[in-house]
């Protein structure tokens, strides 16, 4: 089953505001499928395998139906980067009414008082009743883990929660018995074989889910549906074609206790639609939009890039 059997297909490629994860450059593909546009976006580390459930998402998108939203908005958290204390202020104070904000933190090289300055200045930023959560991308062993999440717990005057503070799960299961705060698995869910170890070994209290590594907006609601944890909706910093499946997901889950990581668009410098996907009051509004054709165009992807992805793309229809 092919993506890109119609030919209206895109290869982008857009410049983040901020490093992030690694990257400075967004790229993809987006494509038209009878069902709607499609967004077809794992990050240039991963290999043809791991590709495969992005491509299953994309063909969802495509061809399939999402499930009947039971909500009219999504509330979702701003996202802050890796960065200085007054940049991570002015990201909170930029947010679009967004009362929760998620702190990246452990970054690799950079010192420990780094995350404090920067939690304590999104404190500072959202006033005492807003939520902070911190996600440490599995970057702390166990000790560290502990001790990290005590100190910025009080630094921040209560996280609601730590995400992935260590790579296993078995880490994840000692560092929750350690501290009071919740733990959210993200990485032990994805990227496992089996997304419902976290579970068994106690690991988490909250489920981080993104939809195109997990093989769509079904497949995503499926594993919701079955891991008996509350669940936040993820993004993996597409563009708002991309985000609109997690949208469908948060949008069909019956209960969302939290906001959801999908107010990223605004992490990109430009966007492929008309009305990106970004929030208003600190939500996002339950719709899929399509993109605009001169926005698509002016985010084309050099010939090389575009070669590099239909090469991509056809290997990983191989595996799929
Ligand atoms: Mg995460």
């Amino acid at each position: 089953m092919i993506i890109r059997a119609d030919g209206d297909l895109h290869v982008f490629a857009v410049a983040m505001r901020n490093r992030f994860r690694g990257i400075t450059v967004r790229e993809g593909i987006l494509v038209r499928g009878p069902a709607g546009w499609a967004e077809f976006s794992p990050f240039l580390d991963y290999d043809d395998a791991t590709c495969v459930p992005w491509l299953r998402a994309a063909r969802e998108a495509a061809y399939d139906v999402w499930p009947t939203p039971v909500r009219d908005a999504v509330p979702v958290n701003c996202t802050v980067p890796a960065v200085g204390p007054e940049q991570a202020h002015e990201v909170v104070c930029r947010s679009a009414g967004c009362r929760t904000a998620k702190v990246k933190v452990a970054e690799p090289g950079r010192p420990e008082s780094d995350d404090l300055a920067r939690v304590e200045a999104v404190r500072d930023a959202l006033g005492p009743d807003g939520r902070i959560r911190v996600d440490a991308n599995g970057g702390w062993d166990v000790d560290t883990a502990t001790r990290m999440i005590t100190w910025l717990d009080k630094a921040a005057g209560g996280l609601e929660y730590a995400e992935q503070p260590c790579a296993s799960v078995e880490e994840l299961a000692q560092v929750r018995r350690r501290v009071d705060v919740p733990i959210a698995a993200d990485e032990s869910i994805r990227q496992a074989a089996d997304p419902y170890r976290v579970v068994r070994h106690e690991a988490a209290d909250i489920a981080v889910l993104k939809v195109q590594p997990l093989g769509g907006v079904l497949s995503a609601l499926r594993i919701a549906e079955q891991i008996g944890l509350p669940v936040v909706v993820s993004s993996a910093l597409e563009t708002s074609i991309g985000i609109a499946g997690g949208v469908a997901l948060a949008a069909a889950l019956p209960e969302l206790p939290y906001a959801c990581g999908l107010a990223t668009v605004s992490m990109l410098t430009a966007d492929v639609v008309a009305h990106p996907l970004v929030p208003v009051d600190g939500a996002l509004p339950v719709v899929r939009p399509e993109p605009d054709p001169a926005r698509l165009a002016a985010v084309a992807a050099d010939e090389a890039t575009r070669q590099r992805w239909l090469e991509r793309l056809d290997r990983v229809e191989g595996l799929a």
